[in-house]
């Protein structure tokens, strides 16, 4: 039996639905264990492309069991129209190979409102929040606010439970915000129009999980977005409102007593961040422009451009740490072929000072990239499936990629589809 957890080592989109994707053959059950709906994995395989967001990234797999642990922000109307999505694609989708915790917290109707009425209110100091209710909802959920997906087999107390939360929640909308408030019929509505569609895939996951580990399988945690916007460890405020960290896996995914013996942090071969906040390597205008192009950088939930970078050796070294890697996935190697140079973020210049030690969140302001530049290859080099396929400037660029960060880069991938990797 051996458990991994695939972590994202950035700001996030670093290509973690790709590396599951190809993992997952290895494993039994693949669990998310945090976050929510509002970011994107992009999938390509064999069945087509996939944009997934709250569905692990196991589900094109036969005989693996998708699992969606109780550290996730559980939307039933995005969850079950991304499930109508990707049946509608060939895939099947059955209580056998998607499993939802009883013990998740729903994000209820009013959470995407607040989310959008607070980013409103927020103006030009906004966190560049996805508006899907991640924020209130975890908020919520911290306040015991919310209700868990298992009390759909309670009706009655359900009902009684939503009402009292309803009570409570209009006053914030209404006095507040003055927006409209919630009604008993929107809640009916929105119970059998979605809830009532996931009921069949909800369960006690923990005790399966439980079972599986016992039995000797393999578990694969899948994590959302990366260790900068981890709510402990990242750039708060700008970070999303759950941990991102392989830490949380057993916590989130209902199994307390996992141990993960490895754990794989995927980087990007460039830096891309999306929404607001601090991002020391930060490239502007044409340079930016082409990287951005090249590397196809518009967010998969929301088609914002994201910003970009070089890759941020103080930043990743800190992801690295963060996540307690163990073997790095370096992601879209491809995309830099373009480049005669390649810059990398080598250091940070912070009041005067070169470092490498990622600062404390307010200091990002005050830091500068030291930019140093590497031969680039010119070529292309989708193609590569062996270490001895990449150019030697490609092998030096990622060599010292490694050595800087100090973690092993066990896989380089070279394009998006599953078999576009060079494994080491
Ligand atoms: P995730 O949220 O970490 O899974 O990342 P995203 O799915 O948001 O972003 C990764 C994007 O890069 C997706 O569109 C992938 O198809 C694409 N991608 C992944 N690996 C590679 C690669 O090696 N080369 C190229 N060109 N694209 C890649």
């Amino acid at each position: 039996m051996s458990n991994c957890a695939i972590v994202g080592i950035n700001w996030g989109d670093e290509g973690k639905g790709r590396m599951v994707d190809l993992l997952t053959e290895k494993y039994d059950v693949v669990v998310r264990f945090q976050g929510g709906g509002n970011a994107g994995h992009t999938v390509i395989n064999e069945r087509g492309k996939f944009a997934l967001h709250l569905l692990p990234s196991g589900i094109f797999r036969n005989g693996v069991v998708n699992l969606l642990g109780n550290g996730v922000a559980i939307d039933p109307e995005n969850l079950w129209n991304e499930m109508e999505e990707v049946m509608s694609q060939g895939v099947s989708l059955t209580p056998e190979n998607l499993k939802i915790s009883d013990r998740a917290s729903l994000l209820l109707p009013w959470h995407r409102d607040m989310d959008e009425l607070e980013e409103m209110r927020l103006a030009d100091k906004k966190y560049g929040s996805t508006k899907q209710g991640i924020a209130p909802f975890y908020s919520d959920k911290y306040q015991k606010k919310t209700v868990l997906a298992g009390e759909l087999f309670y009706p009655e107390e359900l009902r009684q439970h939503l009402y009292d939360i309803m009570e409570w929640k209009n006053l914030t909308l209404t006095k507040v915000y003055g927006a409209k408030p919630y009604t008993k019929e929107m809640l009916e509505e929105w119970l059998n129009t979605y809830c009532e569609k996931i009921k069949p895939y909800i369960c006690d996951t923990g005790a399966f999980l439980k079972e599986q580990q016992e039995n000797g399988k393999n578990i694969l945690f899948e994590a959302q977005l990366g260790s900068l916007r981890d709510l402990d460890y990242g750039i708060y405020p700008y970070t999303t409102s759950s941990n991102t960290t392989a830490a949380y896996a057993p916590i989130g995914s209902g199994l307390p007593s996992a141990k993960i013996n490895d754990v794989v942090g995927v980087v990007k071969a460039y830096s891309t961040c999306v929404g607001e906040g601090p991002f020391v390597c930060e490239m502007f205008g044409e340079e930016a422009e082409e990287l951005r192009k090249n590397g196809f950088e518009y967010g998969a939930k929301t088609g914002r451009p994201r910003r970009v970078g070089p890759i941020d050796i103080v930043a990743t070294k800190y992801g690295v740490e963060v996540q307690a890697a163990t073997a790095i996935a370096l992601t879209k190697l491809d995309v830099l072929s373009y480049m005669d140079k390649i810059p990398v973020c080598t250091k940070y210049l912070v009041d005067g000072k070169e470092t490498d030690r990622f600062p404390f969140p307010v200091a990002l302001k005050n830091a500068q990239p030291v930019v140093e530049y590497f031969d680039g290859w010119k070529c292309d080099i989708t193609s590569a499936r062996k270490w001895e396929d990449l150019p030697k400037q490609a092998q030096d660029y990622v060599l010292f990629v490694e050595k800087q960060i100090g973690c092993p880069i066990k896989y380089v991938s070279v394009g998006p589809e599953r078999e576009s990797i060079v494994i080491r």
